[in-house]
């Protein structure tokens, strides 16, 4: 999981360097700044560690101190709190897991809490996004959580890269080129482009419609499209269509991402705007020509 590549590759009392450049992931952003929101990887629906940070900021100092002592065997965990999960500097800003191998010298102790498997297994969904990114890319976008605490950064709540990651890499990486064509910083770019950051407005959902305007309209058109009109048409026209006609495309027993394998942004438009996680991929197929068209006319509309 991500708190697997800390920046920090020596004692857990030495001080984090400056992150490099190259290896700049989400995982560990800023020289004081880490997430840890993955961690353990078994966590309740709605879980969030802001929720919780009296009692976590006490558990990560004794965590801490336990491991500065070598009393770490303390068994499987049990709950949602990982007892290998503490602070990595003496500041008591990095947090992350006091057993990877980057802080015991290429030894991984994570299996001593029963989720070793699961820990090196797992990177989230923006995680690897982000690493999708060139750098420069990644840099402006990160600009956005600039200030956050670790404890802040790893709140989905708190942190609103980890909503708008979820656009995509060409998305994120157009929007990107236009913010640096125009001179806008990543704070400017979402002022004039606001449904980025919008938690109301899921990037799955709409990443596919959105990309559509990005291919069809020249750059410079784009701030004055009507983005909010052109929502509400295309919600509109597809749940019509979708009640209308598209509903009988729903029997089948494939799965929508596996048959949609190559083609991940009507993947998600079908399971996240169509809501079908089930299709047929015969009829799935002329109905991507009808979705099409409707979001062509309503880029028109408006
Ligand atoms: S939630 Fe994502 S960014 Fe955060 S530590 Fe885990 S993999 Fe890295
Ligand atoms: S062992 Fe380390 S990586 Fe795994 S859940 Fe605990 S703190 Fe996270």
């Amino acid at each position: 999981m991500g708190i697997s590549t800390p920046p920090s590759r020596g004692s857990l009392s030495e001080s984090s360097k400056a992150v490099n450049e190259q290896s700049l992931c989400l995982c560990t952003p800023f020289e004081d700044t880490t997430c840890f929101r993955c961690c353990p990887p078994i966590r309740p629906a709605g879980y969030d560690h802001l929720n919780y940070i009296s009692s976590l900021k006490r558990e990560f100092r004794e965590n801490r101190v336990r491991f500065l002592q070598k009393k770490i065997n303390l068994g499987p965990v049990m709950g949602f709190f990982c007892w290998g999960l503490g602070y990595l500097d003496d500041r008591g800003r990095r947090v992350g897991c006091l057993l990877h191998p980057a802080v015991h010298n290429g030894r991984d102790l994570r299996y001593l809490t029963g989720y070793g498997d699961k820990c090196r297994r797992e990177v989230c969904l923006q995680a690897k996004i982000f690493n999708e990114l060139p750098v420069e890319a990644r840099r402006f976008w990160l600009e956005m959580t600039q200030g956050l605490s670790s404890f802040y950064f790893s709140s989905e709540r708190a942190n609103p890269l980890f909503h708008v990651l979820l656009w995509g890499e060409s998305i994120l990486e157009a929007m990107f080129e236009y913010a640096s064509g125009n001179g806008l910083s990543c704070t400017e770019l979402v002022w004039n482009f606001p449904f980025l950051a919008d938690p109301k407005i899921s990037p799955r959902k709409w990443k596919y419609p959105i990309l559509k305007i990005i291919d069809t309209l020249p750059q410079r058109e784009w701030k004055d499209f009507r983005w909010d009109t052109f929502f509400e048409v295309t919600e509109e026209e597809i749940s019509s269509k979708k009640q209308r006609f598209w509903h009988r495309f729903f029997s089948g027993n494939a799965f929508t991402h596996l048959v949609l394998s190559e083609d991940a942004e009507f993947a998600d438009f079908v399971r996240f705007f169509l809501g079908m996680s089930r299709c047929n991929d015969r009829k799935l197929r002329v109905m991507k020509s009808e979705v099409d068209e409707v979001i062509v006319k309503a880029i028109q509309k408006v």
